[in-house]
């Protein structure tokens, strides 16, 4: 098979059972683990799939940052470059203009979230948010709300930036626990603009 024709297979097979893991790819289409991340890799970067806990599944449509919507959260035009976005159990797609509100709003309707996604600082590839490393407090401002918090897919990167612009890295439910405590109960966020 061409890996073109994997990568079709792939898709196909993440439509009907929604995520598997890169082990269960590779022994289905009977390639190494090392072939199936080449072959998913344009995928991930056309943020067509997400990497999950459980391996990949497709990312849901519309293609978070395509569009700008209202932040389901301060209700500011979503279009910086750090939006997130939650999927919950009915298939709902909220649009929120960045992490700060993304974690507000997860912690309101946790029981209903289906999945959380973030971009990662760096790259801009799109992961699942409970995946994530978080950096709060760091000295870079994104322009959006207070606090603020910055995403990233692997903790190296985190560390890197923690590095040149200070912070503390945390991780989903840190991060939850943090900017919740911050808020001191506040509904709302502190839009700069
Ligand atoms: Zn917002
Ligand atoms: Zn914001």
């Amino acid at each position: 098979m061409l890996p073109i024709e994997r990568r079709q297979q792939i898709v196909t097979w993440l439509n009907k059972e929604g995520s598997i893991s890169i082990t269960e790819i590779s022994k289905r289409l009977n390639v190494s683990e090392m072939t199936v991340y080449r072959d998913i890799k344009p995928l991930l970067e056309e943020s067509k799939i997400i990497k999950t806990s459980g391996g990949i599944s497709l990312a849901p449509a519309p293609v978070i940052g395509v569009s700008a919507h209202a932040c389901t959260y301060c209700l500011k035009e979503s279009n910086n470059r750090h939006p997130v976005q939650i999927i919950t159990n009915d298939l709902r797609v909220e649009q929120l203009c960045c992490p700060h509100c993304g974690i507000l709003r997860y912690k309101d309707i946790e029981k209903d979230v289906s999945q959380i996604i973030c971009r990662d600082f760096l790259h801009n590839s799109t992961i699942s948010a409970k995946m994530a490393y978080f950096l709060m407090d760091a000295d870079f401002q994104l322009n959006c709300c207070q606090p603020q918090v910055l995403t990233f897919e692997s903790i190296k990167h985190a560390e890197q930036f923690q590095k040149g612009f200070g912070g503390t890295v945390l991780r989903f439910d840190e991060a939850v626990e943090e900017i919740r405590k911050r808020m001191k109960g506040e509904s709302g966020c502190h839009c700069k603009n």
